[in-house]
C-alpha cells in the first residue's frame, strides 16, 4: 500500500544564505504513487548519512535521505580530526576546515607533556561539514527530504516499509534497503531490534582562546576527581577557542566545566553539547528483516573512538563500510579494519578508565621523548600501530595500563621504575 497522496515532493529546503549564493543545488522531484525497487532510503542528514547516501548514489543506486529537520541549518560545532580526514573527503575536506592543530600539551597536576605532530590534526566546523556532503550527496543523485521524520519500519513483500512524518502528514515508503544514520539515539536501530547504545555527555563552550596559548595547539587536562575523561582546550581561530569536558554524568559534567572556566577567569560565549555514544563491543552492522537489510552507520551504532569520544572521522569509515556492503552485497574490508580500531580505543579506554591522580602524573612522565616521537608520526586513527610503537618504547607503559586494566588498581611500583 502506498501512502495518501498521488504525488509526493522531495525537495532540498536551503538556509536563506544558500538558497542565494545557490551553493547547494535544489533538487526538487515528484513521484508518483508507485515507488520503483532498488532504492535505498537513509535515514539522518548529518556526516555518517550524506556521506553513506554520496557513495551509494555514485555507485549506481536510487537514495533518499530523510532528516527531521526542517531545513539544512545543522548546529555549529568546533570538532577536531586527524589529518585521516583529507584522505577521506579529498577537495571537499577543505571546506570545513578552520584551523590546524601541529601540538598537544598535557596537563596533570602540575606536570605538563608536549607532543609534536608531524601532520596537523584539523579543526573542523561540523555545519559546513554537513553543507558540503549534502552538496556532494545531491551532486551524486541522491535526494534529500527535509522536515520529514522516520517513524518506524516493517517488512513486506516488497522488502521494507518505512513509515514517515512528512510536515505533518503521514507517509509510507518502500525500499531494499534502509540506513540508519539518525544519531546515538536511533529511532532506526530500535524499530530493527538493536539494542540501545550507551551515551555520555559532551560539553563544550566556545571562549576566546587564552593569550598564553597558541591558537595551533591542542591543551588536554587529567582531572580525575572531575572526570575519568579529560577537558580540552582547542583552538578554532586565533580569538577563539573550544574548551570542553566528557564526562558520565550530564548535571556534574556541566558543573565542572562551569567550575574550570570561571577557575581560569573564562567567559563563555557559547555553549555546545550533546550525548555521545560509547563503543563497548562492535555492532553489527547490518540486520536482515524479512526481504530487506537494515544498516547502522556513525553514532547510531556507536563507530567513535572511546578512548578520545572522537566520532566523525569513525562515523565516515562507516558510512563507507556500509555503502560497501550495499554496493558489493557482501562484506567491506573498511568495515574489518574500523572494527579494529574501535576495539583497540576500547582497550585503551578501559586500560586509563580507573586511572588515579599517581597514574596519571606518571603517564605524563612516562611520556619521554622517545614517546612523543611516535606520537607525532603516527595519527590516533591509526590506533594498534601506535599503541604497539609506544609500548614497545616505553615498555613501563605496559606496567601502568596493566595495572588500570586490572580491575582498576594502580599499578605497583616496580625496581625499576
Ligand atoms: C559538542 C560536541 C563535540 C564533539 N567533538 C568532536 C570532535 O572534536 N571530534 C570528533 O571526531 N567527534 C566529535 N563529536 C562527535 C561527533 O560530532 C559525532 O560522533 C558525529 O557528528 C556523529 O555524526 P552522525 O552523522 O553519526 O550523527 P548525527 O550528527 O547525530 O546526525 C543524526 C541525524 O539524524 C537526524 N535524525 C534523528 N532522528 C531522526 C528521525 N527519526 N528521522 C529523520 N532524521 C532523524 C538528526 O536530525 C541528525 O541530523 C562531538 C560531539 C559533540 C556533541
Amino acid at each position: 500500500m502506498d501512502s495518501d497522496s498521488g504525488s509526493r515532493c522531495w525537495c532540498l529546503r536551503l538556509p536563506r544564505r544558500q538558497r542565494r549564493t545557490g551553493a547547494v543545488q535544489t533538487n526538487t522531484e515528484v513521484r508518483g504513487p508507485q515507488e520503483k525497487s532498488g532504492e535505498v532510503i537513509v535515514v539522518g542528514g548529518s556526516a555518517a548519512g550524506f556521506f553513506a547516501a554520496a557513495r551509494v548514489a555514485r555507485g549506481g543506486k536510487r537514495v533518499r535521505v530523510l532528516e527531521s529537520k526542517p531545513s539544512l541549518e545543522p548546529a555549529s560545532r568546533t570538532l577536531i580530526v586527524t589529518n585521516h580526514f583529507r584522505s577521506q573527503l579529498g577537495a571537499l575536506a577543505g571546506e570545513s576546515i578552520v584551523n590546524e592543530i601541529r601540538r598537544f600539551e598535557l596537563f596533570t597536576d602540575g606536570r605538563s607533556a608536549q607532543i609534536t605532530l608531524a601532520r596537523p590534526d584539523l579543526i573542523i566546523e561540523r555545519a559546513r561539514l554537513i553543507s558540503a556532503l549534502a552538496h556532494e550527496a545531491q551532486q551524486a543523485g541522491a535526494t534529500v527530504s527535509f522536515d520529514t521524520r522516520f517513524l518506524g519500519l516493517s517488512s513486506n513483500a516488497r522488502g521494507l516499509r518505512v513509515e514517515a512524518d512528512s510536515g505533518g502528514r503521514r507517509e509510507e515508503l518502500h525500499a531494499d534497503s534502509v540506513v540508519g544514520a539518525d544519531g546515538a539515539a536511533s529511532r532506526v536501530a530500535r524499530a530493527a531490534g538493536w539494542p540501545a547504545v550507551e551515551t555520555v555527555p559532551l560539553v563544550q563552550a566556545i571562549v576566546r582562546l587564552p593569550k598564553d596559548c597558541p591558537p595551533d595547539t591542542t591543551r588536554v587536562w587529567f582531572v580525575p576527581d572531575d572526570t575519568p575523561y579529560f577537558y580540552w582546550l582547542i583552538p578554532e581561530s586565533s580569538e577563539r577557542a573550544a574548551l570542553g569536558i566528557i564526562g558520565e554524568n550530564g548535571r556534574d559534567t556541566a558543573r565542572c566545566l562551569t567550575r574550570f572556566i570561571e577557575k581560569r577567569q573564562m567567559e563563555p560565549i557559547e555553549w555546545q553539547g550533546a550525548r555521545i555514544p560509547v563503543y563497548r563491543r562492535w555492532v553489527p552492522v547490518r540486520r536482515r528483516m524479512g526481504r530487506g537489510d537494515v544498516y547502522l552507520v556513525g553514532d547510531a551504532a556507536a563507530q567513535v573512538k572511546v578512548s578520545t569520544v572522537g566520532g566523525v572521522v569513525t562515523g565516515l569509515r562507516g558510512a563507507l563500510g556500509v555503502a560497501e556492503s550495499i554496493l558489493g552485497n557482501g562484506a567491506s574490508r573498511e568495515l574489518l579494519a574500523l572494527r579494529r580500531e574501535l576495539c583497540t580505543h576500547w582497550l585503551l579506554r578501559r586500560t586509563m578508565h580507573h586511572f588515579q591522580q599517581e597514574d596519571y602524573s606518571q603517564l605524563v612522565d612516562l611520556l619521554n621523548a622517545a614517546t612523543c616521537d611516535t606520537l607525532k608520526e603516527i595519527t590516533r586513527d591509526e590506533s594498534t600501530r601506535l599503541l604497539w610503537t609506544v609500548l614497545r618504547r616505553q615498555p613501563r607503559l605496559i606496567l601502568l595500563g596493566l595495572g588500570g586494566l586490572l580491575l582498576g588498581r594502580r599499578p605497583r611500583q616496580h625496581a625499576s621504575t
